[in-house]
């Protein structure tokens, strides 16, 4: 049986970024840029004014003090005229371009206006000695145009939309949402807004799974319930392999009517791996499904090949918190590779056990717990739980905490992998 991190190298061995498409601006937040951005312009495009006041000739005000005449008013939006002389100053806002001649900002708290009559109006200048440069952004300073602003591969997130708007970008080259279908399976489970009948229950994995895939940023494609029946599992799995990937869950384990892994089977899905040494969630189930390559294309050898046309499949354990548990494990990683997130691989964390622990188990157990930061360093506590069913004891969690396998009692103050919520 493969350890977690043995399945996980399987996983982003078969899972391959998906091929780059334009998208909108806006609808790229979380997305990974496919290109460079290059800046099609200086920025800022012209000398800035960083302060509200007046600009000068810094000769002019290198003593500190200093009374020059006003020849022009420049606000943000408008271009100077005058050029500033010797004695001369023009008021200013933030974000106006600094007239020719003048190379300083004074910031008007350092001013006082003093007209002497009706036709002149000067300012009487109080400030220590100010150099050239002073509150004065340089064309281009900020970015060249031709530079490369971000770089292919960089996450978008607020602050790429803010840069890739500021370089006039309406669309850009990113990798997609994998489209992501979500079958649950199991003759006992009604949809969750119905009451359940005897030996029923609600179908809570498929709002799970929907609401994990979207945060991850994948586009989830909910296909409903196949019942634990050959036919309805292969006409309804055919229906899901049409996406980037395929999320079953249900049907994996032991019991008689866990018909998933031979269904996917018939329906020439590979399988990469059946049961990780995990808890929960040991009969996970991956493999990949790869639609005929159109006519004429090379043949390919026994290695399952790569590119567009397959389809990412895992058969989750239908007990909620292994289906949550294999999708933060697994389905996270393959959606990451997909998505040309690195590391798609997840990311662990330590934090101190904040009071005695026992575990007991023959695999190592994500077990649900609260991580939290405090002043002596990130602590960890895991939360009452009963198992793979107890799913609210995860609505009390914000991590998963890893236990070694083997039956131990951990003392308070050990320190233990966590993996954040
Ligand atoms: P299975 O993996 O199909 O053997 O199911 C294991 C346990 O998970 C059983 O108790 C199922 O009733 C339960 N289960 C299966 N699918 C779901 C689902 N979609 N929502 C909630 N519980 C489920
Ligand atoms: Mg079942």
């Amino acid at each position: 049986m493969l350890t977690v991190t043995e399945a996980i190298a399987e996983i982003l061995c078969h899972a391959e970024r998906l091929p780059p498409t334009r998208a909108a601006l806006q609808e790229s937040l979380g997305l990974v840029l496919a290109e460079d951005a290059v800046s099609d312009l200086d920025s800022p495009p012209f000398d800035k004014a960083l302060m509200d006041g007046y600009a000068v000739r810094s000769a002019d005000v290198s003593s500190g003090r200093a009374r020059l005449r006003v020849v022009e008013e420049v606000s943000a939006g408008q271009v100077p005229h005058c050029r500033v002389g010797a004695g001369e100053a023009t008021r200013i806002m933030t974000g106006a371009p600094v007239p020719a001649g003048a190379d300083a900002v004074i910031p008007v708290e350092h001013t006082k206006p003093s007209g002497e009559n009706a036709s002149t109006t000067d300012v009487a200048i109080e400030t220590s000695p100010t150099p050239a440069g002073r509150n004065v952004l340089k064309q281009g300073e900020s970015t060249r145009k031709g530079a490369r602003v971000l770089a292919a591969g960089c996450q978008i997130r607020p602050q790429e939309i803010g840069c890739l708007a500021e370089l006039g970008k309406e669309a850009v080259s990113v990798y997609p949402r994998p489209r992501v279908a979500v079958l649950a399976t199991g003759d006992e489970l009604v949809p969750f807004n119905q009451f359940p009948g005897p030996g029923q229950i609600r179908n809570s994995n498929e709002a799970m799974l929907v609401a994990q895939l979207s945060r991850l940023g994948a586009e989830p494609v909910p296909l409903g319930v196949a019942r634990d029946d050959r036919a309805d599992l292969s006409s309804r799995i055919a229906g899901g392999l049409g996406c980037d990937m395929l999320i079953l869950s249900g049907g994996v384990s032991a019991g008689k009517l866990d018909l998933v892994p031979a269904v996917l089977a018939d329906v020439g899905v590979r399988q990469v791996f059946h049961k990780v040494r995990v808890k929960p969630g040991q009969p996970v189930w991956f493999g990949v499904s790869v639609r005929p390559p159109p006519a004429g294309a090379a043949a390919e050898g026994s290695r399952i090949p790569h590119g567009p046309g397959r389809c990412c499949v895992f058969g989750l354990p239908g007990n909620p918190v292994s289906s949550m548990v294999c999708c933060e494990l697994f389905v996270r990683t393959a959606i990451r590779r997909l998505m040309g997130i690195e590391p798609a691989a997840p990311t662990s964390w330590r934090a101190r056990l904040t009071k005695d622990h026992f575990n007991s188990g023959n695999r190592p157990t994500y077990h649900p717990a609260r991580w939290e930061w405090t002043e002596s360093g990130p602590l960890i506590e895991p939360v009452r739980w009963v198992g793979s069913a107890d799913l609210s004891a995860t609505a009390t969690a914000n991590a998963m905490a890893l236990f070694p396998e083997g039956e131990r009692m951990y003392p308070a103050g050990t320190m233990l992998e966590v993996f954040l919520l």
